[in-house]
């Protein structure tokens, strides 16, 4: 399934803009956040039965160094911000991080991604605050199954959040891994669902994210799932790309079916996002290990400038596509999805 691309030398010298700008011309637009590393699923291709080793409480970023941090990166030209986990809503207080980042940052639009199963009490809150959108993961449709991926039998509180999303009109979107079990019945399944509901159903290719540092070994391409669903729905016509997600959609369907290469690492070229971890480092690509510790700058007190100084260098210096990331990482150790932040 690796098909590495070429390697792109630097091609532009380092801008004098105070926005985020890679060495390869790639404008830098969407954060994601890490804000917990727990969550009450044990997916299979996130993490083993017993959880991943999760970060003593004072190592994890504190609601108010967040809040620095979205200042910062805002100030650096982040418009786009998705909070993730874990599972974001398994950390108290969250509602109000998000009401506070509303008020504070008017020129950001938020996302969250979820499982769903704890979210429905708060989706009220989130329409009204104006949560620009939800990614919400589901494996299957099958309840029994649910209960096999993520060893919890929570899929009625996830279906929930789905049909409530909706009804609030909050748009959402669904990410299914194409774990090494998925059957062609559940993919089908799920790319059926585009037919009556709004919603955009994207399937990912599974990467080697599981903290198990292992990969799984005939996981299924995105390639590979687009076949099966153009067999059932041979309409399918081409909706372009929006960030690492190819589209399409059967005509006469109210929603559409996304595919995203995060293991054949396609969308490279186009990618204008950095991560930032549940301790605090800054990724600039899903594949490095990490680039800049901005809770060690944070609490060693550097001023806003040098923040923002050492972010732009920092992403200036990003690997030009995810095979390059990978090669240069100093570590090859995989963590878990659920810490890294998805
Ligand atoms: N708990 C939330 C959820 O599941 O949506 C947010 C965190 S989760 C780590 C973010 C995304 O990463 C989810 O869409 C999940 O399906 C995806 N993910 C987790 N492990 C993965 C893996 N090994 N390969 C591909 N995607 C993975
Ligand atoms: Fe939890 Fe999301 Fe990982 Fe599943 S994918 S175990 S829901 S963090």
């Amino acid at each position: 399934m690796r098909e590495p691309q070429e390697v792109f030398r630097p091609i532009l010298p380092f801008p004098h803009v105070d926005n985020l700008i890679d060495s390869h011309g790639r404008r830098i637009t969407y954060l994601r956040l890490a804000v917990t590393d727990r969550c009450n699923l044990r997916c299979r291709y996130c993490m083993p039965a017993k959880g991943i080793p999760f970060v003593p409480h004072d190592e994890i970023l504190r609601y108010e160094e967040m809040a620095r941090l979205i200042s910062i990166f805002t100030d650096l030209g982040i418009r786009k911000l998705r909070l993730t986990g874990g599972e974001p809503f398994v950390r108290k207080g969250l509602l109000d991080f998000i009401c506070s980042i509303k008020q504070q940052q008017e020129s950001i639009r938020i996302y969250l991604t979820t499982n769903g199963v704890a979210m429905a009490e708060h989706l009220e809150a989130l329409a009204e605050l104006g949560i620009s959108g939800l990614n919400m993961s589901l494996d299957s449709l099958d309840p029994k199954r649910f209960r096999q991926i993520t060893r919890r039998n929570y899929f009625d509180r996830a279906w929930q959040t789905f049909v409530k999303a909706l009804d609030l009109g909050i748009p959402l979107k669904i990410n299914t891994v194409l774990y090494d079990s998925i059957k062609t019945s559940e993919i089908i399944a799920l790319a059926a669902i585009t037919k009556r509901y709004p919603v955009i159903v994207r399937f990912i290719e599974q990467m080697p994210f599981n903290g198990l540092n292992r990969v799984s070994v005939g996981a299924m391409t995105a390639r590979h799932a687009e076949k099966i669903i153009r067999k059932s729905f041979p309409g399918l016509e081409s909706r372009g790309a929006s960030g690492t997600a190819i589209r399409y959609q059967v005509p006469g369907f109210k929603g559409e079916i996304g595919f995203i290469n995060g293991y054949s690492r396609r969308f490279c070229q186009t990618c204008d996002k950095v991560r930032i971890t549940v301790q605090g480092m800054l990724k600039t690509c899903l594949y490095d290990n990490g680039r800049l510790d901005l809770k060690a700058m944070l609490r060693n007190r550097a001023g806003d400038a040098e923040m923002r100084a050492a972010v732009r260098k920092t992403v200036f210096k990003r690997a030009a596509n995810g095979f390059a990331a990978e090669a240069e990482a100093l570590s090859h150790e995989k963590h878990s999805m659920a810490a890294i932040g998805g």
